[in-house]
């Protein structure tokens, strides 16, 4: 597929639908038109919201024959992760166990981009409940990379960023546990970040792992994730770990102090890749950043950690489908709670979710906390540390965001051989700092991404990073 183009910036697109140049309701329309074609090899909807869409446009049409002032993000398209609610758009997690279920609220980072005019165009496929790094393991079958259709396009939020390669909408919101708006990103060439953990909202966000969920921007240009960002940043009063912190004043290119980091290159990483990435932090030298290469010791514990603390915060959470309160029911009425609760999760849960309700269930279980879930937690602490250490000499941490290219679709892999190319991506979750994933080109034809990472609150400096690697690369 020809992929690439990049439309007008959304500032000039909100600039020429407020001057009515561009009527927002044919633009809409036609992007609708196309998108079903593009989406009929690349599976990335769920749902699409036609008519809403439309509906939506023609309002934005109005505001501006009438000269109201129009919102930051007018007229925009963004396609919206199917674990993040969306008033009266199914919200399914990618589980047969949430068919059916309508989300009768929007997520707050759903009504903030609503109030800048930006037009849901639907609800994207992922990982059941966002467990994988593929969108493989959907209820719905998965999603091919727009890039090449024999490939997976990365998870778990695999269909917002195939969504935004395919060009099928300008945005996209995804949501990031253990790296799962940055793989993705990573393996369509697009950009995408994991904030700081409370820097956005997790009200209405159905959760995977509550200590390391954020939501996060997909989009094709730097310029626009950094937009999208500012539109869902900020505090909310409805989630209880939504941080009231002030971001910290961003470092420019010239002069940053950037750490390439050992471990992110260790064994096992794709030898295009690497060169791609090193290629990537030569670049960043060459325009003003002191680039050296220094360890993280406790990184090298951060995957296994990541798996333990992970499942078992799933294990609690996921014990609230219990076909009574959500979604698919297959005993309706029965006295016999148990059996009835356990027909349902077992045949609506998929495979990799049961693996890791149990694996969850075991690690918390008398006799092994303290070997493993304590264990893990304090690995975590170690990394907290590891990292603090290294952003005291550093501004930014480097490496590849996926050590290895896009996989095709239906490689039999085992769970161990899955999780362990998250090994780059968990840390940022365990110690909570904002990442992003910067497009760095194409190895044997697939896309790879650098990840940079900062100090907590400290996006701005990332945003800096990639519109200068981007202005300097396009
Ligand atoms: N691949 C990781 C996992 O399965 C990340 C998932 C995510 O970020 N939602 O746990």
């Amino acid at each position: 597929m020809r992929l690439g183009t990049l439309a007008p910036s959304i500032a000039e697109m909100v600039r020429r639908i407020a001057s009515q140049e561009v009527n927002c309701e044919e633009h809409v329309a036609s992007k609708m038109e196309r998108m079903p074609r593009m989406d009929r090899d690349v599976h990335a909807f769920l749902f699409v919201a036609k008519e809403e869409a439309l509906a939506k446009a023609r309002e934005i049409d109005e505001k501006a024959r009438k000269g109201v002032k129009l919102g930051r993000l007018a007229g925009v398209s963004i396609a919206v992760k199917d674990s993040i609610n969306v008033k009266s758009m199914p919200s399914t997690c990618g589980s047969k166990i949430l068919e059916g279920f309508v989300p009768p609220y929007d997520a707050t980072v759903v009504e903030r981009v609503r109030a800048e005019d930006c037009i849901v165009f639907g609800k994207t496929n992922m990982d059941e409940f966002g467990m994988g790094n593929t969108t493989q393991a959907s209820a719905y079958g998965p999603t091919r990379n727009p890039w090449d259709l024999e490939r997976v396009p990365g998870g778990s939020s695999g269909g917002s960023a195939a969504a935004v390669a395919g060009s099928m909408t300008t945005l996209a919101l995804g949501e990031d546990t253990g790296g799962s708006i940055r793989c993705p990103a990573s393996f369509c060439s697009v950009f995408g970040l994991k904030p700081t953990y409370g820097a956005v909202s997790r009200y209405g966000v159905i959760p995977y792992a509550n200590s390391f969920d954020q939501v996060g921007p997909i989009a094709r240009r730097a310029e626009d994730l950094e937009l999208l960002f500012d539109v869902i940043a900020g505090h909310d009063p409805r989630d209880m770990t939504s941080a009231k912190e002030e971001r910290r004043k961003p470092k420019p290119l010239k002069g940053l102090k950037v750490a390439k980091v050992s471990e992110f290159f260790g064994s096992g990483i794709d030898a295009g890749v690497q060169r791609l990435v090193l290629d990537a932090a030569g670049k960043l030298a060459e325009m003003g950043a002191k680039v050296e290469e220094t360890g993280i010791e406790a990184l090298s514990s951060a995957l296994a950690a990541y798996y333990i603390v992970a499942m078992a915060e799933a294990s609690s959470n996921l014990s609230r489908y219990d076909g009574v309160r959500y979604g698919a029911s297959l005993e309706k009425g029965s006295a016999d709670w148990n059996a009835a609760f356990a027909k349902t999760r077992t045949a609506c849960f998929g495979e990799e979710v049961k693996r890791r309700i149990l694996l969850g269930t075991f690690v918390l279980s008398a006799g092994y906390y303290e070997a493993y879930y304590l264990k893990a937690q304090s690995a975590r602490t170690l990394l907290r540390r590891g990292f603090e250490r290294a952003f005291k000499k550093y501004d930014v941490l480097l490496g590849p965001t996926m050590p290895v290219l896009p996989p095709k679709v239906g490689e039999k892999v085992s769970p161990l051989e899955d999780y362990l190319i998250d090994v780059n991506t968990v840390p940022a979750n365990l110690t909570g700092v904002p990442s992003v994933s910067i497009p760095v080109g194409f190895a044997s034809g697939l896309p790879a991404g650098m990840q940079l990472m900062a100090p907590h609150f400290d996006e701005g400096t990332l945003f800096a990073a990639a519109r200068a690697y981007e202005e300097a690369t396009a």
